[in-house]
């Protein structure tokens, strides 16, 4: 099977980025996005539009898809000219959207049906890592399948593992953001802690970016802090959907189950803005 041509579905904020490295290595692309006026970027760089998920199956080999959450995957996919309409087979999806494994489980089961095979194969890194193609991908599903877009992935990522059956990517992603949050939350306490008592988050910051602390998250998030810059390179709500699905799998430790609690409580207030605004939230 070909799978040179490449359909793309969901243009968010990391969709953009990614979608973008795929045409840059000279994919032919064909992209979908619920919102239309999110498309024009890719389609000056070349890419052809699909005016729904079943078009866009129909003359495409592989989809990938980059939407929210389990309930937009529902809508991809089952929706009105979603894919499963389309009736086509031999194709291959690969969904990059972090999402539980169950939903990954269901809807591997849907394509097999019809002869089409599905990945989950979440990313770790935000938009840095999409716009420079160093994104970490951790992929569930059939090992043969996970080759044939290997080449795919890589031009997106650094790195891309196979790592285990269908929900497999999405297991390891969401034990990935669980430590995410709770690094999140670590780092916004410290810096309330120490205003609190009179040291400014420049000084603060500086030690902590120079000590065995020191991390390319600290940095990017302490930098945020202290520019008060809150724009969302991964939104709050999205980081308190996820410890929802990390408790859906099973997560009951104290640290999880306390970034899970505060996440959601600063979610009605700051949940727009970038995950690093449960500083806000804690300045309260
Ligand atoms: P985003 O900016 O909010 O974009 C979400 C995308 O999903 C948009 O294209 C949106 O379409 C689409 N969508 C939402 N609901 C839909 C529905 N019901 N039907 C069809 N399309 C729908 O989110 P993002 O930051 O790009 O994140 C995308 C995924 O990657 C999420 O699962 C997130 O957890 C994960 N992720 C994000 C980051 C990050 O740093 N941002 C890092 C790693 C993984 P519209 O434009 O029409 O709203």
């Amino acid at each position: 099977m070909s799978l040179q041509k490449i359909g793309w579905i969901g243009l968010g904020t990391m969709g953009i980025p990614m979608s973008q490295q795929l045409i840059k290595a000279g994919y032919p692309l064909t992209v979908f996005n619920r919102s239309k006026d999110k498309e024009a970027s890719l389609k000056e760089l070349g890419a052809d539009t699909a005016t729904t998920p079943a078009a866009l199956f129909a003359e495409t080999d592989v989809v990938i898809i980059m939407v929210t959450d389990d309930k937009a995957i529902r809508e991809v996919f089952s929706g009105n000219d979603g894919l499963l309409s389309a009736g086509v087979n031999g194709k291959l999806i690969v969904n990059m959207s972090t999402v539980s494994p169950a939903i990954s489980r269901e809807i591997a089961g849907l394509c097999a049906k019809q002869g089409n095979q599905y990945l989950d194969a979440p990313v770790s890194g935000s938009v840095k890592q999409a716009e420079t193609a160093q994104l970490v991908i951790m992929a569930g599903g059939d090992a043969a399948a996970f080759e044939q877009v290997k080449p795919i992935l890589t031009k997106m990522g650094k790195m891309a593992n196979h790592i285990g059956e269908v929900g497999a990517g999405n297991v390891a992603k969401l034990a990935i953001n669980t430590l995410l949050s709770i690094h999140t939350q670590g780092l916004a306490e410290a810096v309330v802690l120490a205003k609190q008592n009179d040291i400014e988050p420049t000084v603060l910051m500086e030690l902590l970016n120079n000590g065995a602390l020191a991390s390319p998250f600290m940095k990017i998030k302490g930098d945020a802090i202290l520019n008060d810059n809150y724009q969302p390179a991964f939104s709050l709500k999205n980081i308190a959907k996820d410890l929802r699905l990390s408790k859906d799998i099973g997560l009951s430790t104290p640290l999880g189950e306390a970034a899970l609690k505060t996440f959601s409580d600063a979610e009605q207030e700051f949940g727009n803005e970038d995950l690093i605004a449960v500083k806000k939230y804690l300045d309260r």
